[in-house]
């Protein structure tokens, strides 16, 4: 892992603390705050957890 600053994919803001989840049919992993990960979780079959990320 880097050293630098990573985004939420959603709402493009920078936390110390972040999560690496697929929540799109393309199996993207991307980073997700804790807030996003809560709305992409529910309801979502294409949702996967892939660990956590921190600062
Ligand atoms: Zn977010």
């Amino acid at each position: 892992m880097s050293g630098r600053v990573k985004f939420c994919d959603a709402c493009k803001i920078d936390f110390s603390t972040l999560f690496r989840v697929q929540y799109k049919k393309q199996k993207k992993w991307v980073f997700v705050c804790r807030k996003c990960l809560l709305i992409f979780k529910k309801d979502n079959p294409a949702y996967r957890y892939g660990g956590t990320w921190k600062k």
